[in-house]
């Protein structure tokens, strides 16, 4: 039989238990009989003393005696299970009274065990072992739906939010939009002939310049605005409570932000620096987000259009493009 012990591995904390009971006696024994097999043990002699202490959320488990002088472990139980830190801590019940109603209770306050006093060594040791195991399990868990929500969410090249974090961020202000016409605009950005940039220096040194300008980017946002990655070379900021003019002052930044960095591009000519193109709509010239997104894209191909390295918003080019539907009868 594997032996329990609270010394997982040498590099590793010690786990952490927490005795609640108003016996001195079932304190000291239960503490040496953990700490002999290398847990780390705290006594507390009532339900108060545990909850107000300031290392409540490094416990890995907790015995709990139902009955307490403050009150009973039951109470105490479903008070942990609705603290955020210590919500999942397991809880082993302590108790000298064997009656179906008390194991019950037990088991319906969020309890999950129960030992039955006088503590067995070899019993108390297992079922510790036990919690702790499982309590192991839940942990990684935990930490593996964090990764997923992180990868789900987040573009691993250049750490910005994803699309559909975008996605997510578009209809939460399109919501409020609609609620409380709260303005906002976005900005589309493409970069200028990344394609003959990456033919010249190769896709690694192109992904490098796509880190690069995302940081760029980023530190050329206002605070609050929302950026990410759209898709392959082409990124979007949601400007909040701007029109169209604000947003255009936003790219117009970021744009010179980029050309001052001066990164040789030879094929982006007349610049022969790295350039990046903007298209711009605020929510009020559309009627509702998916146009707003195909008019900061329509501005965007003008900006290419008309030579690249610059901002269009869709205003400048409204009567224009209005004029084409028309003459196409649309
Ligand atoms: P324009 O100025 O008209 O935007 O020209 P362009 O060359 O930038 O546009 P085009 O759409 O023809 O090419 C985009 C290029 O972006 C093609 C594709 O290989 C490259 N690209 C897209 N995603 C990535 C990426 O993640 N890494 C690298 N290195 N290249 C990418
Ligand atoms: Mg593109
Ligand atoms: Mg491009």
């Amino acid at each position: 039989m594997i032996e329990p012990s609270g010394k997982t591995n040498e590099r590793e904390e010690r786990v952490k238990i927490a005795v609640v009971d108003d016996s001195q006696f079932i304190r000291y024994l239960v503490k040496d009989i953990l700490e002999e097999h290398g847990f780390e043990v705290k006594t507390f002699a009532t339900g108060r003393d545990f909850l107000v202490s300031s290392d409540l959320g490094d416990y890995d488990l907790v015995l709990l005696d139902i009955v307490l002088p403050d009150g009973d472990g039951f109470s105490l139980c479903r008070e942990l299970r609705n603290n955020a830190e210590c919500a999942t801590l397991p809880v082993i019940f302590l108790t000298a009274v064997e009656d179906d109603h008390a194991r019950i209770q037990s088991f319906e306050a969020g309890g999950n065990d129960y030992l039955l006093k006088p503590i067995r060594p070899k019993e108390l040791l297992v079922r510790v072992g036990t919690q702790i195991r499982l309590r192991k399990y839940v942990r990684e868990l935990e930490k593996l739906n964090r990764e997923l929500e992180r990868l789900a969410f987040f573009d691993p090249l250049t750490g910005l939010p994803n699309r559909r974090a975008f996605d997510d961020w578009l209809a939460r202000l399109e919501s409020q939009y609609i609620r409380a016409q709260t303005a906002y605009s976005l900005i589309m950005i493409d970069l200028d002939r990344f394609k003959h940039y990456n033919d010249t220096f190769g896709h690694v040194q192109g992904d490098e310049l796509l880190s690069t300008l995302a940081s760029v980017f980023s530190n050329s946002v206002r605070k609050g605005d929302f950026l990410a990655r759209f898709g392959g070379e082409e990124f979007v900021v949601l400007c909040f409570s701007s029109g169209e003019e604000i947003g255009k002052l936003v790219a117009q930044r970021i744009k010179n932000h980029v050309e001052e960095l001066s990164l040789f591009h030879p094929h982006n000519p007349p610049y022969g620096v790295v350039t990046i193109s903007c298209g711009v709509c605020g929510r009020g010239e559309a009627k509702n987000e998916i146009e707003l997104l195909s008019r900061a894209d329509q501005a965007l191909y003008e900006a290419k259009n008309r030579g690249r390295n610059q901002v269009v918003g869709w205003k400048e080019i409204r009567e224009l493009v209005l004029e084409k539907k028309e003459l196409r009868g649309e």
